[in-house]
């Protein structure tokens, strides 16, 4: 019986090949940075939001993985297209913020670990204070965000009180770069 054992002997003289071919090129220096990676899937997650006015994204991690993603969205089961989206409108049913869950509140009750002790929150705008009480009770110990929005209300100033007295750590993102581009019509996969 033949087997060509030379077949064999090439795949494994050609897989040596690639492989100290491989070896001898420098890794890349155009990835993205762990940082700038869990901000912008926080960012990602915002648009999947249907607020007209506000779309806001959060990414919690432990230990360099993600924990828990969530975005600014109706409880489910009430419909986007029934419940209202309004703001300071003249009946006060109609007021979104009655509805809306907040990427924080989406973020921490999708968490898939069984506590987030100890972990980071990054998030596309600084917390209110409904949100600020669920992350300090749910163990996170630092917050990073991207954006402020009237930082002298005093519902975000309620939450840098709470943050301060609960010695949870805050600092406001500075990207590695601007701009994050997704193509998917660009053949990118240069793995080969
Ligand atoms: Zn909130």
């Amino acid at each position: 019986m033949n087997h060509h054992p030379t077949d064999s002997s090439e795949v494994t003289s050609n897989s040596f090949r690639e492989d100290s071919q491989t070896k001898t090129q420098k890794k890349r220096d155009d990835y993205l940075e762990w940082k700038d990676y869990f901000m912008a899937v926080a960012v990602l997650a915002a648009k999947r939001s249907k607020d007209p006015n506000c779309q806001v994204g959060a990414c919690i991690v432990k230990d360099l993985k993600i924990v828990g993603v969530g975005y600014n969205g109706m409880p489910s089961g009430c419909s986007d297209d029934e419940f209202p989206w309004g703001k300071e409108v003249s009946n006060p049913l109609d007021e979104k913020s009655l509805y809306v869950c907040h990427a924080e509140m989406n973020a921490i009750i999708n968490k898939n670990i069984s506590d987030l002790k100890d972990c980071s929150i990054y998030v596309s705008l600084f917390p209110c204070n409904e949100c600020a009480k669920l992350i300090i009770q749910s163990g996170i110990r630092e917050v990073v965000y991207l954006s402020e929005k009237k930082p002298y209300k005093p519902k975000y100033m309620a939450s840098r009180r709470m943050f301060l007295a609960a010695g949870i750590k805050c600092r406001q993102f500075i990207p590695k770069q601007d701009k994050i581009e997704i193509n998917f019509t660009t053949n990118n996969n240069d793995i080969l």
